[in-house]
């Protein structure tokens, strides 16, 4: 069984979207799983070979029990593709995650996109037991979406202050998502692994790294805390436990008040 099942379009893209949460919640005992729909052959920078190696290393770095690959075609996600969601319904089937954290289906990359909507009919159809894939039935608490912000939502239309949320306190694991990303040295730039191919990207301008802590920042002001990453939820979610989880000293909305 899997607490967390964080998942990127793109090797390096979980890391973008929910490198601290996942840091977080490996720090705080849970078995993350990471699951990167595509190896990213189609990038302007780095081959497929060099990714898988940087995605190993920036695992260790956030702590992730697994790092799954689906292989999917990049630039070619499709949440219609019977095949595709077949073989993302194996993959819930065999991690099992509780809850799974996925690219918004309003994000600007279609491969991102089509990712989203491909993890919500996946989870919709791991438990349906006629379905093909092989596995036993799976049925995941809940989905959440990566908030996108004007950079990165399709539109440019910054959401943030109407629509409804959670942001996370990533402060203590900001460090650890920096130090993840470092490990792409083939797409964000000169670093330890960098692949000089000399092709210029929005990725690896110099201001890119600053660009993604300045957005951390960003949601973290929004609720009182220095760093901070944004998620959506995918529809209704039930809770069941003590009120004090919520509305107590130590539930929602503490950084806020901090
Ligand atoms: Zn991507």
């Amino acid at each position: 069984m899997t607490d967390v099942l964080v998942v990127g379009a793109h090797p390096d893209d979980l890391e973008l979207h929910f490198g601290g949460i996942a840091a977080k919640a490996a720090a705080d005992g849970l078995v993350v799983v990471g699951l990167d729909l595509t190896k990213g052959e189609r990038a302007t920078r780095g081959t497929a070979e060099i990714r898988a190696r940087e995605a190993e290393a920036s695992a260790k770095c956030l702590g992730l029990a697994e790092r799954v690959q689906a292989g999917l075609p990049d630039t070619g996600v499709s949440h219609l593709d019977a095949a595709q969601v077949k073989r993302v319904v194996e993959i819930v089937r065999r991690v099992r995650p509780r809850w799974v954290l996925a690219p918004h289906p309003e994000d600007a990359h279609p491969d991102h996109r089509e990712g989203g909507r491909l993890l919500e009919r996946a989870l919709y159809f791991a438990h349906v037991g006629g379905h093909p894939a092989e596995g036993g039935r799976h049925r995941a608490h809940g989905l959440l979406f990566d908030w996108p912000d004007a950079g990165t939502r399709a539109g440019g239309f910054a959401p943030q202050f109407t629509t409804s949320g959670l942001v996370v306190d990533i402060s203590a694991h900001f460090e650890a998502k920096r130090r993840a990303l470092e490990c792409y040295g083939s797409q964000f730039g000169p670093g330890k692994g960098a692949e000089p191919s000399g092709a210029q990207t929005r990725l690896n301008r110099p201001t890119f790294l600053a660009s993604v802590e300045a957005r951390a920042r960003r949601w973290g002001e929004l609720v009182g805390v220095d760093y901070g990453e944004a998620l959506v939820f995918a529809g209704a979610v039930a809770y069941t436990e003590p009120l004090t989880g919520l509305f107590g000293a130590h539930g929602l909305g503490q950084g806020a008040n901090a």
